[in-house]
């Protein structure tokens, strides 16, 4: 393993678990209880990592992989999380509903996609009951990976759905280093139901919209490309931003899509684009992401996009 902090040897459950995830063997349904602070969902987040990594099954979680490089920059299109978000004491129906709306559209990526649910005991019944249902029928492709501390919190039919798997408590001492060795940090990467960048957004988020907004959401022809290029071209600092707010929007464009839903308090700018193109547009946008990593100038990384949306939503063709 090249970076991330290994699992193997903390405890015969951490380890009959591994060899389960590492070799595909997984239950679709996994409930993880353990009061160890955030440890049970680092692990959870371990056993994702398992399941998307694409390296050969010895070497999983390589870290390596482009899979493994999404998952740890919080990025995976296969991976979904919810949880407590700060400040919160529980996880609602709303945010559930959200999830739940993104599971129905298609994987964006092949292979298995993630559920990763933390702090079940703060959920609401309500979301619980919406959360059974996914749970009964879940997709081939589908795997839940859920945490709590309190079983007693969680319906009992939610837990007979699942396997149940207690955590022994770590030692403080040695849950705090693998802590700290931990390369990604669960809690930083990103909630499905934080998408919203409201007007609260830092200053430096709202420069970012207000620069994708008079670029990537204003090109529809081949000729608008270089003004929206230009405009683009000293951004190579907000490039991740950026690259958020276009991969925001074409996520909600999408869902506005499959659910037939056009919010027109909120049009967006690629309103009415089929949900093939909106797809694509987001292929691109984490391929964009893929290539600013390995240090494609942002120039080109930026055209490309503005080129790919021009085609793919406005169906601008060369002739
Ligand atoms: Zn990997």
């Amino acid at each position: 393993m090249v970076q991330g902090i290994d699992f193997q040897g903390f405890s015969g459950a951490h380890d009959r678990l591994i060899a389960e995830y590492r070799s595909g063997r997984a239950s679709h349904a996994l409930l993880l209880c353990g009061s160890t602070g955030r440890m049970k969902d680092a692990f959870a987040g371990y056993l994702a990592n398992l399941l998307l990594c694409r390296a050969a099954e010895a070497e999983r979680p390589c870290g390596s992989c482009p899979s493994c490089l999404r998952f740890r920059a919080g990025k995976h299109g296969n991976l979904m999380r919810l949880g407590l978000t700060q400040g919160s004491k529980t996880i609602r129906i709303e945010q559930l509903r959200s999830l739940l709306s993104a599971l129905s559209l298609h994987p964006l990526e092949s292979g298995p996609r993630v559920i990763l649910i933390t702090d079940l005991q703060a959920m609401t019944v309500q979301a619980q009951n919406a959360l059974l249902k996914s749970l009964e029928e879940p997709l081939e492709q589908d795997h839940y990976l859920l945490t709590c501390e309190n079983e007693r919190a969680v319906l009992p039919t939610i837990v007979s759905r699942c396997s149940f798997v207690r955590l022994p408590d770590a030692d403080d001492e040695k849950a705090a280093v693998l802590l700290k060795q931990f390369a990604f940090e669960i809690a930083k990467s990103p909630q499905h139901s934080d998408f919203t960048l409201g007007p609260e957004g830092s200053n430096a988020m709202k420069e970012a919209r207000s620069l994708a907004e008079r670029s990537f959401f204003q090109v529809k022809r081949f000729s608008d490309i270089p003004a929206a290029s230009f405009l683009l071209k000293d951004a190579k600092d907000a490039g991740d931003l950026l690259l958020d707010i276009l991969e925001q929007e074409t996520r909600q464009a999408l869902e506005a899509n499959q659910l037939g839903q056009a919010d027109s308090t909120k049009a967006s700018p690629w309103q009415g684009a089929s949900a093939l193109a909106l797809a694509h547009v987001l292929e691109s946008i984490f391929e964009a992401r893929k290539y600013k990593a390995s240090n494609v100038s942002w120039q080109s990384v930026a055209d490309r996009l503005l080129f790919s949306i021009t085609k793919e939503i406005f169906q601008c063709q060369w002739s």
